[in-house]
């Protein structure tokens, strides 16, 4: 099969597009046939070799890159039950989706609904359950709560504004060009700002008449945690949960008293989808708002396998409004 591979960790010259052989599904897994992978910035953090030493996320050069897919199911391996082959599946935090088939855990694998588009299923997995479990699990929104959410015309940013303004909260967002945060707003935010023109920390003052905001969720990092803090009323959320930007310096407790008191988390996505149950549910959930029409899943482009490296550099250069797909 086709697979796109990373020989060593590097930037995105590292990709190249191999023959492997199609993986054999063991027990509890499933072999899937992709018609779709998704691009995620986790797939950056992977590549370079950010995640070398996590025990979260596990992976060793060569490998076939990508964390995100949808498909059919083509075979079961022993154990599995609750999917059968030829059923259209999703799923996301499992290596190889850029490549033609993948043995996947069976308990991560959702059924796509038949009113639900693959290229919508792979699309919401990751970003989409993150946004999911930000805005109802991590810190759960509800009318009266004031949001900031940044980089807001990205992947994981276009859903968060869209779920939050469902819950009732209002939404300040910020994005690095003008145009990003016209789509911010076109997405639902009551605020959206260019943060590299404008000190959000002191938009957030104002427009809320300095009683600032109940969460922060931050996934650009170095270049923003600093003043998020600042945006923060007293004991409230930073969710910082990326680093686009950079990775955060080491944190003295005391500055997070000195904060008001504040209460700050870095999730890995794996901790909000940690059973098939789980992962089910946000999942459905995001199906049925598409269904409905109350949510919109934002497709930015949909590359050819072969042009992995050119989607890399999309994801890296700030070039993303919405999600990247791989069409396998
Ligand atoms: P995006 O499509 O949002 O792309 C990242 C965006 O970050 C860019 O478009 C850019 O938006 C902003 N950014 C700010 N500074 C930089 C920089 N120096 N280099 C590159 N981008 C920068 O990607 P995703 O939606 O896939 O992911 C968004 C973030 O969410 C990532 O940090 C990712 O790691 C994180 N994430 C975390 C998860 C979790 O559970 N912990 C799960 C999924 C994603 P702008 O130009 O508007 O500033």
């Amino acid at each position: 099969m086709r697979a796109i591979q990373a020989a060593t960790y590097g930037d995105s010259s590292v990709l190249s597009l191999n023959d492997a052989p199609v993986p054999e599904p063991g027990d509890d897994e499933a072999l899937v046939k992709l018609e779709y992978a998704g691009i995620n910035f986790i797939d950056v953090y992977m590549r370079e070799g950010r995640y070398k030493e996590s025990r979260t996320y596990i992976n060793s050069p060569p490998f076939t890159i990508g964390m995100e897919g949808s498909g059919t199911i083509a075979k079961t391996g022993p154990g599995v039950s609750h999917i059968k082959e030829g059923d259209r599946v999703a799923y996301c935090l499992s290596l190889g989706s850029y490549a033609e088939y993948a043995a996947v855990p069976a308990w991560r694998l959702v059924k796509v609904p038949d009113d639900v588009d693959l290229q919508i299923g792979a699309a919401l997995m990751l970003q989409g359950c993150t946004a999911h479990y930000l805005s109802h699990s991590l810190f759960p929104l509800e009318e009266g709560h004031t949001c900031l959410i940044h980089a807001a015309a990205g992947g994981v940013g276009q859903t968060l504004v869209q779920l939050a303004k469902l819950r009732g909260a209002y939404v300040i967002a910020t994005a690095g060009t003008d145009e990003k945060a016209e789509i911010a707003r076109a997405c639902g935010a009551d605020f959206a700002i260019n943060y590299n023109e404008t000190d959000f920390a002191q938009v957030v003052e104002d427009i809320t008449d300095g009683r600032k905001a109940d969460v922060v969720y931050d996934s650009v990092g170095a270049a923003t945690y600093e003043r998020s803090m600042k945006c923060l009323k007293k004991r409230g959320t930073l969710a910082l949960f990326g680093a686009a930007s950079g990775r955060v310096p080491p944190i003295d407790p005391i500055e997070l008293a000195e904060s008001g008191s504040i209460v700050l988390t870095r999730p890995h996505p794996a901790d909000s989808m940690q059973n098939f149950s789980e992962i089910n549910n946000r999942a459905q959930d995001l199906f049925g708002h598409i269904a409905a029409g109350r949510l919109k899943a934002v497709i930015d482009t949909v590359f050819p396998i072969q042009d992995a490296k050119t989607a890399h550099d999309t994801i890296e250069g700030r070039l993303t409004k919405g999600k990247l797909l791989l069409e396998i």
